[in-house]
C-alpha cells in the first residue's frame, strides 16, 4: 500500500500540438480505489501510462509514498498495470507470464518466486491454466491471468487501464467482483481508469472526473454522480 500524489501533471505530444494532459493534481490516500471516468481521448491512459513509468511527463511531478518517481524508471516502480488488451506475453506460458514480472522486479529466489505464483494461481483460481499459452485462453481468462500477474508482484500501486472493455456483459460484471474483492481482502491503492459511468459508480471509494485533460471534479460517488 501506498499514496500516490500527482502534481500538475502534464503532458504533450507533437511539440506542443497536442495536449494530453493539461494539469492534472490528485491524491490517493493509503488504500484508496480512485476510479478516473471520461470520455475516450480525454487522457486516462496518458495519465496512468505516466504513473506506470510508460511515458515521461512534459512537466510536474509523481510521488509515491512521498518519494518523487517522476524519473524512475519503470522497472523500479512498484507499480503494476493491468491493461484493456491483457498485454500478456504470448510465447510465454502463464505461469511464465507471472513469473516473469516477479524476477524483474523482485529479488526473490526461483523457490519462493514458484511459491508466490502458485498461491496467487489459487487466489485466482488459475491454477489449471499455469502451463497453457495465452491463445489458448478466454479473454476471461486471460483477464484473470492478467490480474494474477500484477497481483503476483504484491505493488504498493495498482493501475487498471479499462480491464473489463473487452470482456462481454456476463464476464464484466463477474470480473468487476473480482476486482472488488481484491479491493477488500488486500486493501489495495488503486487507480483504476474507464469511460463507463456506471461502472465508475460501482467501482471507487472516489471518483475524478476528467475532460481534455484537466480533472474537473473528484468526490463520492454519490456527491459526484447526484439525481437531478
Ligand atoms: P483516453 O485514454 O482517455 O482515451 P489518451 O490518454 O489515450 O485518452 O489520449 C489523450 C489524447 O492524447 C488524445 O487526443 C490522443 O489522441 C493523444 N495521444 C495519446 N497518445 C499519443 C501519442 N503517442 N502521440 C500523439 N498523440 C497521442
Ligand atoms: P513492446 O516493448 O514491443 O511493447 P513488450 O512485450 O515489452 O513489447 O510489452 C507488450 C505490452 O506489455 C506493452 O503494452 C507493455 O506496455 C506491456 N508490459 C510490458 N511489461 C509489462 C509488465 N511487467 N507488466 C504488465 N505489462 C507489461
Amino acid at each position: 500500500m501506498a499514496t500516490v500524489t500527482l502534481d500538475n501533471l502534464r503532458k504533450e505530444f507533437d511539440n506542443g500540438r497536442i495536449v494530453a494532459v493539461d494539469g492534472v493534481s490528485l491524491d490517493v490516500e493509503d488504500g484508496e480505489f480512485v476510479t478516473v471516468v471520461g470520455p475516450s481521448g480525454c487522457g486516462k491512459s496518458t495519465t496512468l501510462r505516466m504513473l506506470a513509468g510508460l511515458e515521461s511527463p512534459t512537466s510536474g511531478t509523481i510521488e509515491i509514498d512521498g518519494e518523487d518517481v517522476t524519473d524512475v524508471h519503470a522497472r523500479r516502480r512498484d507499480v503494476a498495470m493491468v491493461f484493456q488488451n491483457y498485454a500478456l506475453y504470448p510465447h510465454k506460458t502463464v505461469r511464465q507470464n507471472m513469473a516473469f514480472g516477479l524476477r524483474m522486479s523482485t529479488d526473490l529466489s526461483k523457490a519462493e518466486r514458484e511459491e508466490r505464483v502458485r498461491e496467487t494461481a489459487e487466489m485466482m483460481d488459475i491454477e489449471e491454466l499455469l502451463n497453457d499459452r495465452p491463445n489458448e485462453l478466454s479473454g476471461g481468462q486471460k483477464q484473470r491471468v492478467a490480474l494474477g500477474r500484477a497481483i503476483v508482484r504484491e505493488p504498493n500501486v495498482f493501475l487498471f487501464d479499462e480491464p473489463l472493455s473487452n470482456l462481454d456483459a456476463k464476464l464484466r460484471t463477474t470480473m468487476r467482483t473480482e476486482i472488488q474483492r481484491l479491493q477488500n481482502e488486500l486493501d489495495i491503492t488503486a487507480i483504476y481508469v474507464t469511460h463507463d459511468q456506471e461502472e465508475a459508480m460501482t467501482m471507487g471509494d472516489r471518483i475524478a472526473i476528467l475532460n481534455d485533460g484537466v480533472l474537473q471534479q473528484t468526490g463520492a460517488p454519490t456527491e459526484v454522480y447526484r439525481n437531478p
